[in-house]
Formats: C-alpha cells, sequence, structure tokens
C-alpha cells in the first residue's frame, strides 16, 4: 500500500496516515490485491482525526503500561471530543500521574515507534493475555472474535514495549502523534456497568495540527467560563436539590426568563395557526400499550399505582394528542389542524447521567403535532422550515439543517416512505434551506429533519426536529372525512422548534455567556442611587420605569456606586442608570450600558422609548451614545 502511495507521490508516502479500500479504512501496510478503489487518508481528511484520537489511545495506554506495569487496559476508542482508555489500577490517578504519562506519551512519540499489525492464531492471542494477567482483553477478544481462527493485535515497537488487540488502522508510526493533551480522569467501570470491575478512565484528546489542539483547549476554556450550571447560580436563575434530581427548581430571575420563552413561543405559533392545549400529566397503563411506549419505553417512564391501577406519568405528549383529535369527528376541512402544548414532562433518566439542565428528569417542550392530509405534508413542512428560520434568527443562533431518511428497519411501505421523503426533500427546496442527507437516520416510523444550533464558542446542539408518522395514527385508528366522505387517515408532524425549555435555556446562557439580549434579560435596566439623598428620586424612576412595562431594578443598598455598578456588571444587566443630584435636578438619567460603557444622559421619556424600541426589535436598534456636545456637562 505504501509502496502505492509513493508511485503517486513520495509526498503523499510520507503525509499518508491510512488508507481507505473500497470505503473502508486501513493500516498503510495492508497488503494490497486485486482491482481496488484506494484512496490515502491524509491529515486534511475529515476521517484523519478519528484514526489520530484512536492512536494516541493506544499511545496513552502503552504510557501506562510502562509507568503502571500491573495496569490492565480495557477499551481505548477515540469520540467525538478526543478520546479515552480505561484501565484497572491499585489506585485512582491523581494529576501528577497525568503529568508523568503524558510526558511518557510525548517520551514515546519522539521515538517515532512503528504501528505493527500483527495476525495472531485466536488460542495463541488468548493464551497471551491471560499469561500477562489482562483477563479483560481475554473477554474482547472471546466476544468479538468468536469462530475466527485469527485475530489482529497491534504492537508499538514490539510486544515488550506494547501490543493491544484491535482491528484498527492506526497510524503508521508514534512520530504522527504530535498534538494531544491528556484532560481529566474518571471512575469507570467495565462495559459501563456498575456491577463489574471498576476502573480509572482517562481523558484526552488529540488533533492533526497544534493549531487544532490549541482552538480546542481554548473552546474548554472558555465552555468552562460559559458552564451553565455555574452562570446559572451566579445569575439567580435556578438551583437545585438531592432531593428533586434532574429537576430545576427555577429562581425568580429564572422563571421570569423561562415565561419569557414560553410567551415568546406563543408568539410566534398562535399567529402560524396553533391552539394550546393543556392535557392530563398521568395516564393509564392502557394508553401507552396503544402507543406501544409500554413496550418500547416503559424503563424511561415513571410508572406509579393508583387504587390497583398502573399508570405512567407522561414522557411526552404525543398520545395525549391524539386522544384530543379522536374526541371529535373530524373533516378535511379542519386539516391541517395544529395542538400545542407546554406542560411538564418526565422522563427517568439514570441519575448517573443527570446534568444540569441538559440532562434532566423534568422538562417542557415548545411540542405540537399538526395533522394534515398526505397532499398538505410538503406545504406544512415548508411553513414549518420558515417558523424554525424565524425563531433562530431572532435567538441570532445560526444552524444547520439535516435530512434522515429510511432506515434498515422501517414501519409500513417503501413506497410511502419514498414518496414522504421527496415531500421533505421539495419543501426544504422551497424554504430555501441548505441541508445534507442522511441516509438511513430517520425514526423508524418516518423520515425527519433535524436542526443543529451552532453556538457562539462553535459547539453542536441538537434543537429542533420534524418527523413524519405514519404509524402513531394507526394505532390510535385517527380518521378524518375527506372531500370524497370516506374514511380517510391523516398523517401526524411532530416538531419543537427549541425543544425542551431547560436545554434550550442552556445554550442561550452558553451562547450568551449569561449576558442576554435585552429581550431575554431578566433585569433589564437597573436603577443606582449614588447617595441615599437621591432614594427618592430614583424610586420615581423604577416606577416610571415599571409602569412602562419594563423589566427594572432598583439597588438600594448604602454601598458606594462604584460597588453598585460592579455588581450590576456582574449580573450582566443590560442598562445602569446612575442618579446623582444633577440627574436628580435635570430629571434625567446617566446611562451606562454593559458592553458600550457610559453613553451619556438621557431623559427619563427618551430612555424608556429607546429600550422599549430595542427589546421590540429583539436587538436589531441599541441604544445609541449621546453625542458629546448634546450632553449637558
Ligand atoms: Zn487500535
Ligand atoms: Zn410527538
Amino acid at each position: 500500500m505504501r509502496d502505492v502511495a509513493a508511485a503517486i507521490s513520495p509526498r503523499l508516502a510520507a503525509e499518508a496516515l491510512v488508507a481507505s479500500v473500497d470505503g473502508r479504512l486501513v493500516d498503510l501496510t495492508y497488503p494490497l490485491h486485486a482491482d481496488a478503489t484506494v484512496r490515502f487518508i491524509t491529515p486534511d481528511h475529515a476521517e484523519a482525526l478519528m484514526v489520530y484520537r484512536h492512536s494516541t489511545a493506544h499511545l496513552l495506554a502503552a504510557a501506562v503500561t510502562a509507568l503502571f506495569p500491573e495496569a490492565q487496559c480495557g477499551i481505548g476508542p477515540a469520540t467525538d471530543e478526543g478520546f479515552f482508555y480505561d484501565f484497572v489500577v491499585s489506585r485512582p490517578f491523581v494529576p501528577d500521574d497525568l503529568a508523568r504519562i503524558e510526558a511518557k506519551m510525548r517520551d514515546l512519540a519522539a521515538q517515532d515507534l512503528p504501528f505493527d499489525r500483527q495476525m495472531w492464531a485466536r488460542e495463541e492471542a488468548i493464551d497471551f493475555f491471560r499469561r500477562r494477567g489482562e483477563p479483560l482483553k481475554v473477554e474482547l477478544i472471546d466476544d468479538k472474535t468468536a469462530g475466527q481462527r485469527e485475530v489482529s493485535c497491534y504492537t508499538i515497537k514490539d510486544r515488550e514495549t506494547f501490543v493491544d488487540f484491535c482491528i484498527g488502522p492506526h497510524v503508521p508510526s508514534t512520530g504522527r502523534l504530535r498534538a494531544f493533551r491528556l484532560l481529566s480522569t474518571s471512575n469507570a467501570y467495565w462495559k459501563g456497568d456498575a456491577r463489574n470491575q471498576a476502573m480509572q478512565r482517562v481523558y484526552g484528546t488529540a488533533f492533526p495540527s497544534q493549531a487544532d489542539l490549541e482552538t480546542y483547549l481554548h473552546r474548554l476554556e472558555e465552555a468552562k467560563k460559559r458552564d451553565h450550571r455555574k452562570l446559572g447560580k451566579e445569575l439567580g436563575l435556578f438551583t437545585s436539590h438531592p432531593w428533586a434530581p434532574g429537576a430545576a427548581f427555577w429562581l425568580a430571575k429564572g422563571t421570569t426568563l423561562y415565561n419569557l420563552l414560553a410567551a415568546y413561543m406563543r408568539e410566534v405559533l398562535f399567529p402560524a395557526g396553533y391552539v394550546e392545549l393543556k392535557t392530563p400529566l398521568i395516564y393509564n397503563k392502557a394508553l401507552w400499550e396503544t402507543s406501544g411506549h409500554w413496550e418500547h419505553y416503559r424503563d424511561n417512564m415513571f410508572v406509579i399505582e393508583a387504587e390497583d391501577e398502573q399508570m405512567s406519568v407522561k414522557p411526552m405528549n404525543c398520545p395525549g394528542h391524539f386522544l384530543v383529535f379522536a374526541s371529535e369527528g373530524r373533516s378535511y376541512r379542519d386539516l391541517p389542524l395544529r395542538f400545542y402544548e407546554q406542560t411538564p414532562l418526565h422522563r427517568k433518566e439514570a441519575s448517573g447521567v443527570l446534568s444540569g439542565l441538559t440532562r434532566v428528569r423534568q422538562f417542557s417542550q415548545d411540542d405540537a403535532h399538526c395533522f394534515v392530509t398526505e397532499e398538505q405534508i410538503g406545504e406544512e413542512i415548508e411553513r414549518l422550515l420558515r417558523l424554525v428560520q424565524r425563531v433562530y434568527s431572532d435567538f441570532g443562533l445560526s444552524y444547520t439543517v439535516k435530512l434522515s431518511t429510511r432506515p434498515e428497519d422501517f414501519l409500513g411501505e417503501a413506497t410511502t416512505w419514498d414518496h414522504a421523503q421527496a415531500q421533505l426533500g421539495r419543501a426544504l427546496e422551497a424554504a430555501g434551506q441548505a441541508f445534507t442527507a442522511a441516509a438511513g437516520e430517520g425514526a423508524f416510523y418516518g423520515p425527519k429533519i433535524d436542526v443543529d444550533v451552532t453556538d457562539a464558542i462553535g459547539r453542536k446542539w441538537q434543537c429542533a426536529t420534524i418527523q413524519l408518522d405514519y404509524e402513531m395514527p394507526r394505532r390510535f385508528d385517527l380518521t378524518y372525512i375527506g372531500a370524497d366522505n370516506a374514511e380517510h387517515r391523516p398523517v401526524v408532524i411532530h416538531r419543537a422548534i427549541v425543544g425542551s425549555f431547560e436545554r434550550f435555556i442552556a445554550l442561550l446562557i452558553e451562547h450568551y455567556a449569561g449576558a442576554f439580549p435585552l429581550w431575554l434579560a431578566p433585569v433589564q435596566v437597573v436603577v443606582l442611587p449614588i447617595s441615599d439623598k437621591h432614594l427618592q428620586y430614583a424610586r420615581e424612576v423604577r416606577a416610571a420605569l415599571d409602569h412602562a412595562g419594563l423589566r427594572a431594578d432598583l439597588d438600594d443598598r448604602t454601598e458606594k456606586i462604584g460597588y453598585k455598578i460592579r455588581e450590576a456588571q456582574l449580573q450582566k444587566v443590560p442598562y445602569m442608570l446612575v442618579v446623582g443630584n444633577r440627574e436628580a435636578a435635570e430629571r434625567n438619567v446617566a446611562v451606562r450600558s454593559r458592553s458600550e460603557g457610559d453613553l451619556g444622559s438621557f431623559s427619563v421619556d427618551e430612555l424608556i422609548a429607546q429600550v422599549r424600541e430595542e427589546s421590540a426589535s429583539k436587538g436589531q436598534r441599541t441604544l445609541a451614545r449621546v453625542p458629546a456636545t448634546s450632553s449637558p456637562s
């Protein structure tokens, strides 16, 4: 293989990491036979990243086994963020260990040792790892290679230096691994099961270039500063308690933000023809049997008993909406029918995965179900895409769209799927929406459109989803009377634009780093009297702001004005109104913006008018600095 690369160009031979043969990634030492389609993967290819990361995981294991000879190795996969490797060790790793391990990795990389693929007889491999005291590797070989005569093992330099059972591929030699960093350790269990052997997981990351690594590390730092759990506490938005795992306690400011978001979604959806429902939170198991949740989703539901009946708290709104649809006769004239709901949902997430507002047990969604005729699908999807565009542009968020099509395991007729997918594709084009196709990634009951938001530091968050469903209308026997006077089955579109409010608020906190735009800020304006002498006037200003419908606060503590400004700045309040002798005399306010600093003096009426305008325009127009000449001094 390397000869093929060399025949093309010596530079390619030097740069190539692995090769792709008929679409499968292999080592450069792979023996090439027959007419295969070959591509060489160099560091600039997207496929290179995972090869770097996985190879670096081997380098990590080689370093750990060199420094801790009794360590046993588990698995070491590449991930979207980097890689990890699990080890059985006699004591947990401490930060000093990480530094030593990383230094050893650099040492092994500097020696530019070859990754060598060897085919061993299966029994020989099992015997080798057993003798070396690596029962977990023996178990892996047992599990993964049943029926095979040979298994592939990779050495770094030689068996004594490092050997691992793996299918590969890897970079040709350790010298190719330069831009890596170990990040953290955590407790882990063999095969992720707490009943199994306890292990230590070491996390790291690796990139093709030092510059990419630095960008990532910078983003990690930035992400730490923006962490919604940290900011949520500092800004007084929400808190939690171990007695209510996975559920937020929304404090006054957080509740304001939550309600603003909910009100905003209603403001967008009602003119678009949606009606809001409030359906029950708890249902008899019969409903979940009909929907299929009892069979497929029960482990994620909170099941409760009531008078010997098994009931469950709803994990989603859909079945309730189907009951409402079926509660009266429907005609084609009623369609599209759009039911919207934002009542709380509960899902029994494992306590170990709960995190802040992103992995929770209780949440609400901007959830809706559109009941349409087969012919209405295209237009309805197009309308939905326009709503998605409007909502994300209001939040200043950019996003990408993916069309996921028929998976291997699907319900219904292939022709219905083809038709539905074609309608989705046409709707995306009609809405002028660029998208990528993800073949085979649709839900088993229908194709879907997923929207990934990119936040201010380049991370992706899956938010909006639009799913076509032919299956639930059948299970719930939903019908409408068509223009032909016959019964027809509607198609259901499940859709959410922001998705879970909790998760979306986490995204907004991290995207804006807590500095919400004026229209979303829980406190928009704070009045800061310079001393107690100015309290009376400050109260009048605040009352005027309240009266104008602005979210205002007054810092009436006996503190120095510099201190009050710093506090307001830390609370990321968009506008601070400082009032002292001159302001009280002239019935003015000295305006300070959290991002622009001093803006000059405004009359209270003028300030109110401009702030309202900025809020209504969702930040398109902002408060302008008063030109120095017109500012009374
Ligand atoms: Zn490997
Ligand atoms: Zn649904």
